[in-house]
């Protein structure tokens, strides 16, 4: 059978677009199909206008530091709209260059709604027009990301979720943001940076409760230092609508109100009504596509990568899906080798920043690995003239085999964390023990150094 296209991509988001752009390079006939914008959750809705929106918060608190060295400067005001508009035009920018970066690569793009129709038919309705058009191709990637999910609790729908953030016509004075993971303590943090009142509501006893626990509390403690009202062990069972703003009703506990309510309780993959079932892709129940080794699905011809087989639901990591897969199609000598997940390394753009890589003490418990952990506490000489130096404590821990000395997890929460620990992610990958951060020369005075010094006697 003679097809349109080698490989159809359904998604173009950070995997779907390397994918589909590397395998053009390479010759192949390309075609990608997207129904919303360009660029996936992590330029739009996600990674990078949520990183600018942390870096406009902490300018916005740069003044109390910058007291404490003599440089005076009024508190400052946050414009809102000018830092939205902003950060909205540098997505926009972005978007026109993932989309660029296709043509110039000569793959044919489909703006419009993907529906599996054969293990090798696509079938593409245009939004607008309501016009349907059958694409066949020998392989199909699905790369369609995942979306917020909000949990079954009465008046849900009046809570955001992190897509409108980036959007909102103006920044609330009081709100209240459901969860304990990554978006939750990376919102509560920015909104707080840009003078929002914020209390963050959580089920579980800790936040960040995929993390090592250390972390968790460390940042607990900082964010309550910042005014951040923290209330673990909590559950909100109502929201309702009252006058201009909301009351939430928790078990066991005074009401709270508010002007606006952010859910932040993890992401669903984004796999309804593509045609999976009628073709024979299995998924779990959380709608994740099943995959082997090769991300090739029960489905011969399908493959799928990214958020929407829940793996490790990272940009990175779907670059890396999609790099294998690569290799994979056009059976590169050089075969790019299984990701180690647990050898990937992750940050928290909270304030302060966390990055981990490797096992947490609980994770390495649980897998009865034999461990000696060293902790430090430090504050970075930047803050040792700021009389709130509190909020600005540093911690850093590893967690070591004690058969032989190597290290399995790497967790840091403080000033830079996720910078420094990106070049010590290399290191880890290559199997280092303790002996080799003791061998290592520290760079003085900096915070990276602490690691180099961690538990020498
Ligand atoms: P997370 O999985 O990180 O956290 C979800 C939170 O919601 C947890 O605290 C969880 O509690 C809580 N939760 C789940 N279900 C309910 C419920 N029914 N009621 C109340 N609370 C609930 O998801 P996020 O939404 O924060 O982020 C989604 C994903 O996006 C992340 O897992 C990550 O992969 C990615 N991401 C990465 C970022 C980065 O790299 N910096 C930044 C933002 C997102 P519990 O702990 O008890 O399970």
């Amino acid at each position: 059978m003679t097809y349109d296209y080698d490989l159809y991509v359904i998604g173009a988001g950070s995997g779907g677009v390397r994918l589909a752009r590397k395998m053009a390079h390479k010759g192949m006939r390309v075609a990608i199909a997207e129904q919303d914008a360009f660029g996936g959750t992590c330029v739009n809705k996600g990674c990078v206008p949520k990183k600018l929106l942390s870096y406009a918060s902490i300018e916005a608190s740069r003044h109390i530091v910058a007291q404490s060295y003599g440089v005076c400067s009024e508190s400052p005001r946050v414009a809102w709209e000018t830092l939205r508009d902003a950060v909205n035009k540098e997505v926009q920018r972005l978007n026109g260059l993932y989309r660029q970066l296709l043509i110039t690569h000569s793959v044919d793009i489909h703006q419009g709604h993907a529906h599996l129709t054969s293990p090798h038919h696509v079938r593409i309705t245009q939004q607008q027009e309501q016009q349907q058009t059958t694409y066949t191709s020998k392989h199909i990637v699905i790369a369609t990301g995942s979306f917020p999910y909000k949990p079954p609790i009465d008046g849900i729908d009046h809570a955001y979720t992190s897509d409108d953030m980036f959007t909102l016509p103006t920044l609330p004075q009081r709100i209240a943001i459901i969860g304990g993971g990554y978006i939750a303590v990376e919102f509560a943090c920015i909104l707080c940076g840009l003078g929002v009142d914020v209390v963050l509501i959580h089920r579980g006893p800790r936040i960040l409760s995929a993390f090592d626990e250390a972390l968790g509390t460390a940042l607990s403690h900082a964010m309550r230092l910042k005014s951040i009202d923290v209330l673990c062990s909590s559950s909100v069972t109502q929201i309702k609508k009252q006058g201009k703003g909301y009351q939430l009703k928790r078990i066991h506990a005074p009401d709270t109100h508010v002007d606006a309510v952010l859910c932040a309780t993890g992401r669903l993959p984004l796999t309804q009504d593509l045609g999976l079932e009628d073709v024979g892709v299995r998924t779990n129940d959380k709608g994740a596509i099943l995959v082997n080794d090769m991300y090739q699905s029960a489905v011969p011809s399908i493959y799928a990568i990214g958020d929407c087989i829940d793996h490790m639901n990272l940009t990175p990591v779907a670059i890396a899906q999609a790099e294998r897969l690569v290799s994979h199609f056009t059976q590169s000598a050089q075969q790019s080798n299984a990701i180690d997940y647990d050898a990937i390394p992750t940050a928290v753009f909270s304030t302060p920043p966390i990055a981990t890589i490797g096992l947490s003490e609980q994770q390495a418990h649980a897998r009865q690995k034999p461990i000696r952990t060293c902790t430090q506490r430090y504050t970075p000489l930047k803050y040792s003239l700021t009389a709130k130096s509190d909020v600005h404590t540093s911690l850093i821990k590893a967690i070591i085999n004690s058969d032989d000395h190597n290290i399995i997890g790497l967790h840091m929460i403080g000033l830079d964390a996720p910078e420094i620990m990106q070049g010590f992610a290399v290191a880890f990958r290559m199997g280092m023990t303790l002996n080799d951060l003791h061998r290592t020369i520290g760079i003085h005075p900096t915070s990276a150094e602490e690691w180099v010094t961690l538990d020498k006697p």
